[in-house]
């Protein structure tokens, strides 16, 4: 297994190659002891904190490639000198039931923790730092916590931890104020779209279920087949509802039908939102067909109009997480989308 360099955090990744480099010039004391890696989940968090120990281990500071002996035993998670801690990753392929997902993300405790120092504190076998990555750091105990505070408060020289999060407020601010942070956003529909092509989806496939993945890789993963169906069946019907009042019943109707519209219509509206707000001034996220064309539109209306389509939007959103009556909720979502571009 090589390991590539993550897609997205551009800035992130150069920060940390100087940081690789400076350390390799005069040894890893140079390197700040302790990171805090949080933004949003899916993101590539976890991925560019493995990516980055295998550069800070790599004898050519990563130029290999990902290639060499040692690159190699990282993407393996089998360097002697580098191993991942935290509850144990999602399997995507598998259904889990509610109480396995609870026993996965069971709370990282303090023997954890001890484990985590314990192997810290040996000396590297080779080359470069001894590393510790935390997924989910978020999930330790205040005990847990306040066990690893020794180390963060009298770093060994040697020894980089990573703690990994979607979550920073559930770490304890002693610490979070010994980490250096790094604050990850949310990726591109382009960065979500080429990852998943990297992993086997059609282009297509990739296109859609990246534009409804609100620049999470993991989001996206989550939308199988069915999924996706009823996501561009939603799209369609916010599209032609604008056209044609008449396509508005039937669509209404299909949406209704769909068991899992509900949840799909949530999900796109919260990305039509994001547009709508774009065009309100805030960044414009990437565009993307089939959807750049509903930016473009939303960029020429009148900022009233783009103010009463985004509270529509949210009122909507909370109507069907309300489970309110579906087919009302939709069709006055539709006739007011159609009002909105008159
Ligand atoms: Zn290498």
């Amino acid at each position: 297994m090589s390991l590539r360099e993550p897609v997205g955090h551009d800035a992130i990744r150069a920060g940390l190659k100087s940081a690789a480099a400076f350390a390799a010039s005069g040894g890893s004391s140079q390197l700040h002891h302790a990171w805090l890696f949080a933004g949003p989940a899916g993101v590539g968090k976890f991925l560019t904190a493995r990516w980055w120990a295998s550069i800070l281990k790599c004898p050519e500071l990563g130029a290999c490639g990902g290639t060499c002996a040692s690159c190699r035993l990282v993407a393996g998670a089998v360097h002697p000198d580098v191993f991942e801690t935290g509850p144990a990753p999602k399997d995507k392929n598998a259904v889990q039931s509610a109480d396995e997902e609870i026993e996965r993300k069971r709370l990282v405790g303090i023997d954890q923790s001890r484990a985590l120092i314990q192997r810290l504190t040996l000396r590297p076998t080779r080359p470069g730092p001894r590393i510790a990555i935390m997924r989910e750091a978020g999930m330790m105990t205040p005990e847990a916590q306040n066990a690893l505070l020794k180390i963060l408060e009298e770093p060994l020289g040697f020894a980089v931890i990573i703690l990994v999060t979607d979550n920073p407020g559930a770490m304890l601010p002693t610490v979070r104020s010994r980490c250096r942070h790094l604050v990850f956003g949310t990726l591109s529909e382009d960065e979500v779209a080429a990852v998943l092509v990297d992993l086997g989806r059609s282009e297509a496939e990739a296109r859609t279920a990246a534009a409804c993945s609100h620049g999470s890789v993991a989001r996206a993963l989550d939308y199988d087949d069915e999924g996706l169906a009823g996501r561009e069946l939603v799209l369609l019907a916010y599209e032609a509802a604008r056209r044609d009042p008449l396509a508005i019943e039937p669509l209404v109707h299909a949406l209704v039908e769909r068991k899992e519209s509900g949840y799909a219509m949530s999900d796109i509206l919260e990305w039509q939102l994001a547009k709508v707000r774009a065009s309100l001034g805030r960044r414009p996220p990437e565009p993307s067909e089939p959807l750049g064309r509903a930016l473009d539109e939303a960029a020429a209306a009148d900022p009233a109009v783009l103010i009463g389509e985004a509270e529509t939007i949210e009122r909507t959103i909370v109507a069907l997480s309300r489970n309110a009556n579906a087919r009302l909720v939709i069709r006055d979502l539709l006739l007011n989308v159609r009002a909105f571009r008159l």
